[in-house]
């Protein structure tokens, strides 16, 4: 079973919006193993909009189109669905006196609207919008099936949960597609695929790399039955994660914050983050954790050396002889906060986040790691490549990598 994936509007293929309608469907007909063979996007032109239909119709089994559902002028899906499928518009009489009970409720909209907004191409089956006023629709055409959907994220989820989701659920289907992601940091792609080497034979599942500013991810694919599927996923992981080790940080596509935040709330271990480079972005991080509150005291931003010597009790001495760039520095931060919060670990960074600002000796991106515990202090250095933004992002996974480590047992 072939599908493809059509979003509408001037609005994305102009740049201003970002498509986030195709990912989601992709993502979520794809777990049902539907293979999704194009996305294409197309601007607010009745005709275009109506051939790309026409051939979508013709080459798939199934066409999930968004966006242009609504009353205003540049909304016009509906009239190219109508177009493309050589249907007439009418007004469905049910979902027009819905839309009135509606705006009734709203005392909004002129009658102009809701007759716009209960117009569908003739003998279409309506999709309920639990989220908004535009109701999606579905029409057979030929041995192709299409569904309609409104372009507002929030409600083509809506309709598609609730309306399209059980449909393709009850589609005959064989095989099913799932995919798997693991996590990984500290290691390129091709470190990865060096240790990955000796075992890739053994590797059934498919093997994708997708490198992220934090670390790569693994996108392991299997297609067959269900038993069979489940089977190579969980035997390729294990392969993987056997020849990665704790490279691997997540076999389920967690993000790393919630690995190291739940490591910190199943162990009760409390915490306390001292931020010059990072500016917040561990604190922000952590914060994303439900329940991280029993364990995470503060994230201190101490950017100038001032804020470190007040809030951190970094000895401006120290400051003045390493620079506030230091494995020194780092130390200090990370013990001043740690003992400051009375907690059992104090995390700190320190870098240069660019673009400007780096020497020959401290160049753009290096950061120092301050890691304080019960047993004393460790540092790490690290040189990352990337703008202002990434090497914000990088150090703040390193970060909370190095607390992974440290509550693994390992050292920095
Ligand atoms: P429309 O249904 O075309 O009136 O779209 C309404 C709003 O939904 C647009 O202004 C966009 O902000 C948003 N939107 C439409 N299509 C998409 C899409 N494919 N991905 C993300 N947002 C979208
Ligand atoms: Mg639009």
């Amino acid at each position: 079973m072939r599908a493809i994936i059509l979003t509408i509007g001037d609005e994305l293929t102009g740049g201003h919006t970002i498509d986030t309608n195709s990912s989601y469907l992709a993502g979520r007909i794809g777990e049902q193993g539907i293979r999704v063979s194009r996305l294409e996007t197309v601007g607010d032109d009745v005709k275009v909009i109506a051939r790309q239909i026409e051939i979508a119709l013709g080459d798939a089994d199934l066409v999930f189109v968004t966006g242009g559902l609504g009353p205003t002028s540049d909304d016009i899906t509906k009239e190219a669905v109508a177009l493309a499928t050589g249907r007439k518009m009418v007004i469905d009489p049910g979902l027009r006196a819905q839309l009135e009970a509606r705006f009734k409720r709203y005392k909004s909209a002129t009658p102009a609207v809701v007759d716009s907004l209960a117009s569908i191409p003739e003998n279409s089956e309506i999709i309920e919008n639990r989220a908004g006023a535009a109701a999606g629709f579905s029409i057979e055409h030929g041995d192709a099936r299409i569904f309609v959907m409104p372009g507002v994220p929030h409600e083509m989820e809506a309709v598609f949960v609730h309306g399209i989701l059980p449909i393709l659920r009850r589609l005959p289907r064989s095989e099913v597609t799932i995919t798997r992601v693991l996590k990984t940091t500290g290691m390129s792609e091709s470190t990865i695929a060096g240790k990955l080497e000796p075992v890739i034979d053994e590797i059934e599942a498919g093997l994708g790399y997708l490198p992220r500013p934090g670390g790569v991810e693994l996108r392991l694919t299997a297609r067959g039955s269900e038993d069979r599927v489940m089977r190579i996923l969980s035997e390729s992981t294990r392969i993987i994660t056997a020849a990665l080790g704790e490279r691997v940080y997540s076999p389920e596509g967690e993000d790393i914050h919630f690995v190291v935040g739940r490591m910190l709330i199943d162990r009760g271990v409390t915490i306390a983050v001292a931020e010059s480079c990072t500016g917040g972005l561990i604190g922000h991080l952590l914060t994303q954790v439900p329940g991280i509150s029993a364990v995470f005291d503060r994230a201190i931003v101490a950017y100038s050396n001032s804020a470190k010597t007040d809030s951190l009790d970094v000895p401006a001495a120290l400051i003045e002889e390493h620079g506030a760039v230091s494995p020194e520095v780092a130390e200090a931060m990370a013990r001043g906060v740690r003992e400051r919060a009375g907690t059992d670990i104090g995390l700190s960074t320190t870098g240069i986040a660019g673009p400007g600002g780096g020497t020959e000796e401290k160049p753009v991106g290096l950061v120092y790691f301050g890691l304080a515990g019960l047993e004393g202090s460790e540092t790490g250095r690290m040189v990352f490549r990337g703008s202002r933004e990434i090497v914000k992002l990088k150090a703040a996974v390193h970060g909370l990598d190095l607390v992974r480590c440290h509550l693994l047992g390992r050292g920095l």
